[in-house]
């Protein structure tokens, strides 16, 4: 059975009152459920010990959206792992088209950051995922392709399932245009399969999930495909209710 995983992306979005009453809230009705799923979110990382006190004993699990993956040192702006950690984090988005795009992350630096982030024991949520371009070109497959080997010929099939994948299609991303549940299900089999090239059995114990315009309307949908299991969620992850909705989808 593959884990079933929920997480929240906060952006850099949310006031420090705002991160309050969001955690406070999905807290209060998370204690009254039981789930089986993996709840995570990330906030901006100037709230983490806000959010580490409020969460505590909750089922909620605290993720950062960046690492550097240097130790320590004059990395002016940056947070380490060690300090991740001194937070009680447990996961990290990793390679996120937004860290692509806008600051330079590159395969390389994709690498350095899901080896630290494994060593020190937190999960990588790594996230790949083609522009409509290339999509619409008929470059989809291979730009998926290239964005997990790139990863696997480096460090090994063997660093999942210990990591999470994200595909994401970037036309997704904030649009409001959501894959279909078709779209993304082919896509899912296909990064499986791709894993499955290198080893079957992680490919089946890999947790790969689902982000772009994920919502209360269509996550339950996502969420019933064979291959997806789960979703990263932007938006809908800053109001309480759409994400206690989307948990329970
Ligand atoms: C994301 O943050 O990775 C994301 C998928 O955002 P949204 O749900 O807003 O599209």
């Amino acid at each position: 059975m593959r884990q079933k995983i929920v997480v929240g992306n906060w952006k850099m979005n949310a006031s420090k009152i705002q991160s309050h009453s969001l955690s406070s809230e999905l807290v209060l009705e998370l204690n009254k459920i039981t789930s089986n799923k993996i709840i995570i979110i990330c906030p901006p990382t100037p709230y983490l010990a806000q959010v580490e006190s409020l969460v505590a004993g909750s089922i909620i699990n605290l993720g950062v959206q960046n690492i550097n993956p240097n130790d320590l040192g004059a990395h002016t702006g940056e947070v380490s792992v060690s300090m991740a950690l001194d937070f009680g984090v447990k996961y990290v988005i990793v390679g996120h088209s937004e860290r692509r795009e806008m600051y330079g992350d590159s395969n390389e630096v994709i690498i350095a950051k899901i080896q630290k982030t494994i060593a020190a024991g937190i999960t990588p949520i790594f996230c790949i995922g083609e522009t409509l371009e290339q999509r619409e070109s008929k470059q989809m497959q291979r730009i998926i392709a290239a964005q997990l080997n790139a990863i696997i010929d480096t460090l090994g099939v063997e660093i999942f399932p210990k990591t999470i994948i994200a595909y994401e299609p970037i036309w997704a991303i904030g649009t409001g245009v959501t894959a279909s549940t078709q779209q993304a299900q082919d896509v899912h089999y296909f990064i499986r399969g791709l894993l499955a090239q290198h080893n079957n059995q992680i490919a089946q114990k890999t947790s790969i999930l689902y982000g772009g315009s994920v919502n209360s309307a269509n996550a339950a949908k996502l969420f019933a495909c064979e291959d997806i299991d789960g979703g990263l969620v932007g938006g809908a992850s800053l109001k309480a209710d759409d994400f206690l909705a989307i948990i329970n989808s």
